[in-house]
């Protein structure tokens, strides 16, 4: 397969695929799409692992989420033999989130160590096995900040970024890039950052099956609606389409050491 785009942030070993899984990669495949399959728990890490191995133009990440699964924390020998095959490619998702629903509690102190601590056990994981995080950050930046500027051989992305430029560029001068997710397609307080930052620090991700972008919007998302993202990169950017199509595989290329 001729890959012309990759989506570096989705979860195919979902559920939601269960149906029509297949179908769906021959979609990919006609499209020209590869992708990164994120695992959010154990389970879900082996699951991507094992699609990655079966089919071309997909690798996996492997990790535990910050607040997915309080009850599953990470261990190194569950995921050490995991983290040494050549299609995994990322460690995570892994991160803080103190996001609360308004009306909500707020996040508690001792919830914000536990998070800490399993995103801490994951960065020395990630720089003892060699592989960049993927990180989920939402609301906890300055948090995730302070913990990441203590390990300086820590790379990697973060990923459904929607913050500010400014708050992209304290990461990319730490040596992360941002992936930008559907959503940067009709929500305007989102695309600052896509103008702003350096396109070589770049990514587009369809988190999907979540946040589909327009014109798929309420749908369930898949890898091959990256292409929206790719065209509203472009198009917001004021760039040519077919350069940043291009820079934007490149970039996958080097963060993630993908051979493509
Ligand atoms: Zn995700």
């Amino acid at each position: 397969m001729e890959m012309k785009f990759i989506d570096i942030h989705s979860h195919l070993s979902f559920a939601d695929y269960g149906g029509d899984r297949d179908a769906l990669l021959a979609r990919m495949r006609a499209a020209g799409v590869g992708t990164i399959t994120v695992g959010t728990d154990l389970a879900s890490s082996i699951e991507a692992v094992r699609l990655a191995e079966k089919h071309d133009g997909i690798w996996a990440s492997i990790g535990v989420h910050p607040k997915d699964n309080p009850s599953l924390p990470f261990a190194e020998h569950d995921f050490a033999e995991l983290a040494k095959h050549p299609k995994v490619v990322a460690i995570g998702e892994c991160g803080l989130d103190y996001f609360s629903p308004k009306g909500k509690e707020p996040v508690s102190e001792a919830e914000k160590s536990r998070q800490k601590k399993e995103f801490i056990k994951q960065i020395e994981f990630s720089v003892k096995y060699g592989k960049p995080l993927m990180l989920h950050i939402r609301d906890a930046h300055d948090d995730a900040y302070e913990i990441l500027k203590k390990y300086p051989k820590a790379r990697g992305n973060l990923h459904f970024f929607t913050a500010s430029s400014e708050v992209a560029k304290k990461f990319i001068d730490l040596g992360f890039t941002v992936s930008f997710p559907g959503v940067i397609t009709f929500a305007k307080e989102t695309q600052e950052a896509v103008k702003n930052i350096p396109l070589d620090k770049m990514h587009a991700e369809t988190d999907s099956p979540f946040a589909a972008p327009v014109p798929y919007r309420g749908k369930r998302n898949e890898p091959t609606y990256v292409i929206e993202i790719v065209k509203k990169i472009a198009e917001l950017r004021g760039e040519d389409f077919e350069k940043v199509r291009e820079q934007l595989l490149e970039n996958a290329r080097k963060t993630f050491t993908i051979g493509i």
